[in-house]
């Protein structure tokens, strides 16, 4: 699919890696509706970024965690920019917490934001790829959803479901032209990360990352450009990790 003039969504595109795919996209052309829960200054900066590239961008702050805000999301996208053509799910947080120590809510709150979004954001925005004749989804899963982790169950467990997400959702759309894929990112430097010490840092560079170096937003961009412009991928997932998730020693 080229991006010339299509209008694409990317909730969590206000920061980190939406934000990198936001302008990746607008450098290709298309108008952005980005979100996330604030119009901060990040959000402003982002979408000065696309406007800066002669593109169309609105802002949207909803919590998607929100079935009727996701919901809005997209309709506000359509009222705004008039079409939908790819929606890109990176809203979302560390949800942090061990099974004895992590509230309930947590637990929720994972699932809500990770994938109880996707249902609402998909069956909101498919009816207006289908006017369109197609479409493209990207939803991001994580290193986290393919492997243990200590620490994180229930975002683990929530990052687990997306990769089946995406593979049954492109066969469900796949007679539409919509495609339907997921990226996992490794250690990704955004904020997401920041609560990592310089110890841990280091550790992850020198044993965990066969690469031996962190990933960039712009890393895992690049690889969703690809999986949206590409006419015949659909189903799949692609870990984007420095080799993190493949290693057996
Ligand atoms: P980030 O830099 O913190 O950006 C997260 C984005 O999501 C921000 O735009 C944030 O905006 C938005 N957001 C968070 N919760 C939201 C909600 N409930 N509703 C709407 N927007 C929300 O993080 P990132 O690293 O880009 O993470 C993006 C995705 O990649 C997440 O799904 C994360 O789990 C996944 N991931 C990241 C890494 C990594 O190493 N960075 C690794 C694996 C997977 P506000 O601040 O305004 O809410």
């Amino acid at each position: 699919m080229g991006l010339h003039d299509k209008v694409c969504l990317i909730t969590g595109g206000t920061k980190g890696i939406g934000a990198a795919t936001s302008i990746a996209f607008a450098r290709l052309g298309a108008h952005l509706s980005i979100n996330g829960r604030e119009v901060d200054e990040s959000a402003q900066r982002t979408k000065h970024q696309i406007e800066a590239l002669g593109r169309r961008c609105c802002v949207v702050a909803a919590d998607v965690g929100k079935p009727e805000e996701a919901i809005r999301c997209v309709h506000e996208t359509f009222d705004a920019l008039g079409r939908i053509d790819v929606l890109v799910h990176s809203a979302g947080g560390r949800i942090d917490g061990d099974l004895l120590r992590l509230p309930p809510e947590s637990w929720y709150r994972a699932f809500d934001v990770h994938v109880h979004a996707i249902f609402h954001l998909c069956r909101t925005a498919v009816p207006y790829m289908k006017e369109n004749g197609g479409g493209a989804i990207v939803l991001i899963s994580s290193a986290a959803g393919l492997r243990g982790c200590v620490g994180s169950i229930a975002y683990g467990v929530a990052k687990g479901a997306i990769p089946q997400f995406a593979r049954a959702l492109a066969r469900e759309l796949a007679d539409d032209n919509i495609r339907v894929n997921c990226v996992s990112p490794g250690i990704i430097r955004t904020r997401f990360q920041d609560c990592l010490t310089s110890e841990q840092v280091k550790a992850n560079v020198e044993n965990r990352i066969p690469l031996h170096r962190e990933g960039r937003p712009e890393d895992v961009a690049e690889v969703i450009v690809a999986l949206v412009t590409n006419h015949f991928v659909t189903g799949e997932t692609i870990a984007v990790d420095g080799g993190m998730t493949m290693r057996i020693a």
